[in-house]
């Protein structure tokens, strides 16, 4: 094993994964310029980071962790750990030659990622087909982004945000279309051109399988480095009760895509999102993410977290999973990626080689 994450694992106290375990849920008091406050998937957090590691986690005034003086105290304690927010980046400030704030475009995710959607519209957003916990369309209404970027206004702001603020990455997601590629199409496009204008800029997409599995082929020949194909979970039932239109895309086609991707980008350069927290049965969430790991797929795990705005909190009444079961699937999994030698710092771009939204970086994996 290399140095980096695998050494952390075996290094941090016990205590520092479940400190970060509860800053995930409980979130901490500070303010953080760079927030991401809706959009697509189960998100609402400031950018810092604790202990040097990239983190996503909620800004609360009612949280007990208090950031004070750039530690982490708890009930008037220094924990040990440095948390710095990401700073505002200088791309935020331009516009297009039309008038459009760069911000709208892409958003600075981490201290290092560009992430944007390129369609902030899905065809399975009616309340009886939407993700329930997702609030894609919401920062749309909003105004806080645009419909449709196009390839020609991402490379633009792409290369402002590596020129000015040292992006090395970039995160692109979309909502579903209603064509069998799914959206994989458009992505493409933009992916042509981000790395027209950058060569060498490492990007991520994120979809459902496309319908037609060489569309995964397409990707690649247009710059993709890397890929997620998010399921959320692998339990039917809960897919059924929490995602029901993405839920009549059946696993059958997600276990042939990631067999696919995996063929295309190579072994760890295709991830899924696991959340945790939607009632699926820790054991085989965990044994589902060693499959998953088996054929070559990270398996990011993520707290589901209560999101103002997404039916999952207007309508259900949802909570944030408990501590106890998100520090022991994290840890389970942890093991299972270590065992099987796969690091999200691993994959070229994207939110497994982010890692601050999940707790996994800090477990070492
Ligand atoms: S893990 Fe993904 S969604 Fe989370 S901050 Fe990183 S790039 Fe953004």
């Amino acid at each position: 094993m290399s140095c980096g994450a695998g050494a952390r694992t075996e290094d941090a106290p016990a205590s520092a994964l479940s400190t970060r375990v509860d800053i995930a849920l409980r979130g901490v008091r500070m303010t953080a310029p760079v927030r991401r406050t809706g959009g697509a998937g189960p998100s609402d957090d400031g950018h810092v980071t604790i202990g040097g590691l990239d983190a996503a986690v909620p800004m609360r005034a009612d949280s007990p962790y208090l950031v004070r003086e750039g530690r982490l105290t708890l009930d008037g304690a220094d924990l040990g750990l440095d948390v710095t927010p990401v700073r505002r980046p200088a791309f935020y400030d331009l516009t297009t030659a039309d008038g459009t704030p760069y911000e709208k475009v892409a958003r600075l995710h981490g201290r290092d990622v560009l992430a944007t959607t390129v369609v902030q519209t899905c065809v399975r957003y009616d309340p009886a087909e939407r993700c329930r916990f997702c609030a894609i369309e919401e920062s749309l209404t909003a105004g806080a982004t645009l419909a449709v970027k196009t390839p020609a206004v991402l490379a633009e702001v792409a290369a402002a945000a590596v020129r000015l603020d040292g992006v090395r990455h970039v995160v692109m997601t979309t909502g579903t279309s209603a064509g069998t590629d799914r959206g994989a199409r458009h992505l493409a496009r933009c992916v042509r051109a981000v790395r027209a204008a950058v060569p060498g800029l490492p990007v991520q997409v994120q979809c459902e399988p496309p319908g037609d599995l060489a569309t995964l082929g397409d990707l690649h020949r247009a710059g993709t480095s890397s890929i997620g194909l998010h399921v959320e979970s692998l339990d039917d039932a809960v897919r059924r009760r929490w995602m029901p239109g993405k839920s009549r895309v059946p696993l059958a086609d997600y276990w042939a895509a990631w067999a696919e991707a995996v063929r295309v980008f190579g072994r760890n350069q295709v991830s899924t999102y696991l959340l945790v927290g939607l009632g699926e049965d820790p054991d085989e969430l965990v044994a589902g993410a060693q499959r998953l790991v088996d054929l070559g797929v990270y398996p990011f795990v993520v707290p589901f977290r209560p999101l103002a705005g997404t039916l999952a909190v207007d309508v259900d009444g949802a909570g944030a999973p408990s501590r106890e079961l998100l520090e022991d699937v994290t840890r389970r999994v942890a093991d299972v990626l270590r065992a099987g030698r796969m690091r999200g710092s691993d994959q070229m771009a994207g939110c497994a080689a982010c890692g601050a939204c999940s707790v996994l970086s800090q477990a070492g994996a």
